[in-house]
Parts: C-alpha cells; structure tokens; sequence
C-alpha cells in the first residue's frame, strides 16, 4: 500500500526530520534557473511540511556529472526556490557526511535545506548499500516526490528507501500516478493519442499497452517514416529504425484502422534547403517536420476531440528549427482548443513539455503536464517502477 503525505498524523512531522527525494533537474543558465516547471512541482508537499513544523530535507540530481562540478551545482535552484516560497530556503554544498548531519541538527522547525547534487557522488547512480546507509541516517522519514526519476533503481529512488520506516508518496507523484493510472487502465474515450519525437524504441511499451484502448493514434515526428515505409512509401533519407520494423508492420496490421500517418512533409535536402512534397519522398530528402495538410487534419483531430482524453508525447518534427516547427506548435495549440473544450489533456516528455512552451501554451491549458519523460513512458508501458516499488509498506 502506498502511503501519502497527508496520511501521517499532522504531529508526527513535528521536529522530525523529512528527507524529500524531489527532481530538481531543471536548464540553468549561467548559474540562473531557465525553466522551473519541476521545481514548482515540489511545492505543495514542501509547503505541508513546512506548516507542520518538519526538518525539511530536499536531496536531487541535476545532470550527469561524473564528479564534483559546479557546472551542475544546486546552488542556483535553492535561489529560485526562496524566491518561489518567499522564505529562506539553505543550502549545503554536500548531500552526505558529518557537516550535513550538523547543519540538519541545527535546522529549526519547518525550515528547508536543499542538499548538493547527489550524482557528485557515483555511489548514488550505483545504488551503493554504503551511500544508501548516510542518505537514510539524514532523517527519521522519507518521502518520494520525483516521479520522473521513479524509474531508476538509485541510492535516493530505491537502495536508501527500504532504510525508513516511515516512507511516504508527495503530492506530485500522487498526482502523477492518478492521471497515468487513468490513461493507462481507464481512459475517459474517445481517448486520441498523438505520438512523435525521434526514437520508437522509447514509445513501443506504452503504445502496446494504450493501442487497443486508444480510438486513435496520430504519428509524427521521425517516428513516421518507419511507419510510411511500412506501407510502401518512400521515405528518402529520413529516420528509419529498421529494428522495430517488424513491430510497426505488426502494429499496423492490427491496428491500422486507427492509425493516422501524415500525408504531406517539410523535407529538406543537404544544402539546407527545404519544401513540401505529398506523399513519397524523394531520394536525397528527409522528412523533418509534417506537412500543413497533415497539420490541419491533426489539428482538427485534436480539437475535435473536446470530450474524451488526448495524450501527447513527442514533436511533430524537429522543432527546436524555425521552418521544421510548424507541425508542432499547430498541435501545441490544438491540445489547448481541446482542453478549453472539455478534454482531459496530459502532455508528457522533455522536449515535448519544450515545445508546448515554445508555442505560448500556458501550463494552465493543458490538464496535466507530466514532469517525466521516460519515467512516463515506462509507465504508461506498465513497466516497475522501483522508486513507487520501494514505498509500498506491508501493512
Ligand atoms: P520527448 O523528449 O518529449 O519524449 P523525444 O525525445 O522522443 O521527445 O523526441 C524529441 C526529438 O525528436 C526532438 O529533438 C526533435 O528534433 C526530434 N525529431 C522530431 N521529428 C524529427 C524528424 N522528422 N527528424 C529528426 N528528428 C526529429
Ligand atoms: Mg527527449
């Protein structure tokens, strides 16, 4: 049974220390926060906390240093975080050892300090029993609020977790878990799922599980082309995963009725030039964003969808380049006309919560953006996740 926050007695935070696994693994910029979206995840359960009087502990990753780098320092997140909370938030420039364990007996009631990054340490990423051992004796209660990294077996997400007794869901994870568990096992139909981004490999778990409750699937993206290709089309020089060949043609014959591919591309060729071609595409060219025909159908596939859910992982095209970004933002904004219709729209993936921005869709237009990327996908697949695993108490 998985146990929440709000399901411990208000007193048994009272002085008590709280070690929070949160993920702060957010852009920074010459030692400012650029995108904060993870960040302001983690407040609710911060703020529970704190108003009952708990040694708030935050540990995080950021990156994948290899050592201690101040590249990848938490230091400008504990800045952002005062700013965010309007209280004064510490900072300490370890995660383990003697000093941490001083500065946490010194914290007064329902304060915070945010540790330093726990990958300064390999330990972390290796589950190592000795690291688990100095993350749990930082505190007398553990909570998980970093639903994206629930995925990894990782000293904080696992090893160090069995350690607690007491170990706790935040209200981010719960929330994630609700509206995932919602897509996964009941989705309100008619139920769209637009699927892109580069790699199918990462999508085919969660597509197996969503196809048969899905009523439709629109592909983008790099994703396409291997599906095109499937159906005799030429696809030029554009992504082709020929090791999950056999799956897509598997997919589309069980399928196929369901599955929407685009009809139109912006290719480009080497010198960089770029146009629309319908249908085959030629040698030499490579598809990189959908066409403004497929666009329109997609779009009012979305919009049009103001009653059941629509889930959305992965740009339509590579849309970080002007002229490859159109299919994207006219989905972006789509999933906002569908949400202020009545849909319930969750939106998942790093580069794909990138693009919702880049469209100037505000994150109120959207039901629920998901703070995972993998994490999501795997489990929208119905894959373990041990960071969830590891909070499950027998009683
Ligand atoms: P997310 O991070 O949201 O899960 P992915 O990582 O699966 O999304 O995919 C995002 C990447 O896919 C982007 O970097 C984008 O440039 C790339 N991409 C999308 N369409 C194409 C394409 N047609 N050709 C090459 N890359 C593409
Ligand atoms: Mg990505």
């Amino acid at each position: 049974m998985l146990r929440s926050v709000s399901d411990l007695d208000d007193i048994q935070y009272y002085g008590k220390k709280v070690l929070v696994r949160v993920d702060f693994n957010v852009s920074i910029d010459n030692g400012l926060v650029t995108e904060d979206y993870r960040i302001r995840s983690a407040i609710p359960t911060i703020e529970y906390l704190v108003k009952r009087g708990a040694k708030v502990i935050l540990a995080s990753h950021l990156g994948r240093p290899k050592y201690r780098n101040h590249n990848n320092s938490l230091a400008p997140v504990a800045v952002r975080l005062k700013e965010i909370l309007n209280r004064k938030v510490d900072f300490i420039n370890d995660c383990i050892g003697t000093e941490v364990h001083t500065k946490i007996e010194k914290l007064n009631y329902g304060s915070i300090l945010l540790l330093e990054n726990l990958r300064y340490y390999s330990e972390e990423q290796n589950n190592d029993p000795e690291f688990c051992k100095s993350i749990s004796s930082l505190a007398d209660i553990y909570v998980n609020d970093a639903f994206s990294t629930s995925h990894r077996k990782h000293a904080s997400t696992y090893g160090a977790v069995k350690n607690f007794d007491i170990r706790l869901s935040g209200f981010s994870l719960i929330k994630e878990i609700e509206y995932l568990s919602m897509i996964r096992y009941n989705p309100r139909k008619p139920f769209t799922l637009v699927i892109g981004g580069s790699k199918i490999k990462d999508k085919i778990g969660a597509l197996e599980n969503l196809l048969p409750k899905a009523d439709k699937l629109l592909i983008g993206g790099g994703a396409a082309y291997t599906f095109l290709k499937a159906k005799g089309f030429k696809i030029g020089n554009s992504l082709f995963d020929e090791e999950h060949f056999d799956w897509v043609k598997s997919a589309l014959s069980s399928f196929g009725e369901k599955i929407l591919l685009p009809l139109d591309h912006i290719v480009s060729s080497e010198e960089n030039s770029f146009s629309t071609v319908s249908g085959d595409i030629p040698d030499g060219m490579c598809g990189f964003d959908i066409g403004n025909e497929t666009s329109r159908i997609y779009s009012s596939e979305i919009g049009g969808n103001g009653f059941g859910t629509i889930f959305w992982n992965g740009p339509m095209g590579m849309f970080e380049v002007g002229q490859f970004a159109g299919g994207t933002m006219d989905v972006a904004k789509s999933m906002a006309l569908a949400f202020w219709r009545g849909a319930m729209t969750l939106v998942g993936g790093g580069d794909t919560i990138a693009a919702l921005k880049k469209s100037g869709v505000s994150e109120s237009e959207v039901t629920h953006l998901s703070t995972g990327g993998g994490a999501t996908l795997r489990f929208l697949a119905g894959d373990k996740m041990p960071g969830i695993e590891a909070l499950e108490q027998v009683n």
